[in-house]
């Protein structure tokens, strides 16, 4: 062997006796206590290990910015046009610096697998494509990055979006998004998604039903083309803001609508409480989606980043545990076994929703390792515990020694 990670709590049993995982050729070959071997060993002392963060929802191409975009005015985020405003500078040095930056603090925060959303219109034509598809290349030691394009500025109403869309799918784009909100008519975007989704043969993955009432949501057209095109288990929506406005009973059957459907939701509570209630100056209502209430009822669901240092969100530190904290603060989870369903939402959940079917510490999978300074799941969730170290099929890529007190 060539690596063996001793006293390893596995996050999916955290009650059962920490287990040795046998390493070879960048795969997990052993998982058994008292592993007999001389190969090089890492201490996992008890802790947490998990395969990794698996980020489904983050956009690196427009992170970073908020330093030179306009400043908001009164409540108005107005984040697309403050956005577009500065996308003549997205040179692809920009693009790959700033998406770089972001990236890694993933990686030091335990993410090993990523879909990165990824915007094409005339703004940036495929300079931020190609940056990011370079920055997929030379970080494949450290994360498996997948990018999923959408046009953010509209569609039906944008020719060249459209045209920049099928060009990165014929380059190898894997996901293709949407963004009906931006678009005068969000049948008309979400069918011709749909409609490239079934000719390149990718999986979809939508920005859906952000809005502060329950109003004019997008969420049955996408369930019925899902199961009109047989593509249930392949279609994800992120946001679902609308949602927290509905009362339990009416959102319960929502899920239980969405989870026949087999279409995944995504909740992004950072964007989802910096931009909702906007409209409202005291008392500002949160928009955050409660995706423990969905997933009891069926649906398959992440908690994600979504933006960072943008009009968007002009916070973040790429910390999904302290996303998982947030959305569990937000919507007053407190139970453990809520809590370790958040942390699902992080790990198991999310490779679920980018059918990662090689994702998890079993024998034959690829050896993505996180060590957590925690003994559970919801533990981590609750303190927001950092890893400690992390593998990338069997390799070291990063190293957080825990903080030391230095008594007098
Ligand atoms: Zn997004």
């Amino acid at each position: 062997m060539d690596l063996i990670v001793r006293n390893a709590r596995l996050a999916s049993t955290p009650e059962a006796l920490p287990v040795d995982i046998g390493v070879q050729s960048g795969r997990v070959v052993a998982l058994e206590p008292n592993l007999p071997t001389n190969a090089p060993e890492y201490n996992a002392g008890g802790n947490l290990v998990c395969a990794g963060f698996v980020e489904t929802h983050i956009h690196l191409d427009k992170s970073c910015i908020i330093d030179r975009c306009p400043p908001e005015t009164d409540r108005q985020a107005n984040a697309v046009p403050r956005v577009a405003a500065v996308k003549h500078t997205f040179s692809i040095e920009d693009v790959y610096d700033r998406a770089r930056r972001t990236l890694e603090k993933c990686l030091k925060h335990g993410a090993t697998r990523m879909r990165t959303h990824l915007e094409l219109d005339a703004g940036v034509e495929l300079r931020s494509f190609e940056a990011i598809e370079q920055l997929r290349r030379d970080y494949a030691w450290a994360i498996d990055l997948e990018i999923c394009v959408f046009p953010q500025e509209g569609l039906t109403n944008n020719r060249r979006a459209d045209e920049l869309l099928v060009a990165a799918l014929k380059r190898g784009a894997k996901v293709i998004g949407a963004a009906p909100n931006y678009d005068p008519d969000h049948a008309g975007q979400i069918n011709r998604i749909f409609a490239l989704a079934r000719e390149f043969g990718t999986d979809v993955d939508m920005h859906l039903d952000s809005g502060d009432s329950p109003e004019a949501m997008d969420i049955d057209l996408v369930c019925e083309l899902t199961e009109k095109h047989g593509l249930g288990g392949h279609v994800a929506v992120g946001h679902g803001c609308k949602y927290s406005t509905m009362p339990p009973d009416v959102l319960k059957a929502l899920a239980r609508r969405i989870a026949s459907a087999g279409v995944a939701v995504t909740v992004l509570p950072a964007t989802d409480l910096f931009m909702m209630g906007r409209d409202q100056v005291h008392s500002v209502r949160r928009g955050v989606a409660d995706v423990n209430l969905l997933a009891e009822h069926g649906v398959n669901c992440s908690i994600s980043t979504n933006n960072v240092l943008n009009p968007f969100t002009p916070l973040g530190d790429c910390s999904l545990l302290r996303m998982a904290n947030l959305q569990a603060n937000v919507c007053q989870i407190s139970h453990a076994h809520r809590l370790r369903e958040c942390f699902a939402m992080l790990t198991e959940r999310s490779a679920k929703l980018m059918n990662l079917s090689d994702y998890g510490i079993r024998v034959g999978n690829p050896a993505d390792i996180v060590v957590i300074e925690a003994t559970t799941p919801e533990q981590a969730v609750a303190e927001i515990t950092p890893p400690l170290a992390v593998f990338k099929r069997g390799v070291r890529t990063v190293t957080r020694p825990p903080a030391e007190l230095h008594r007098p």
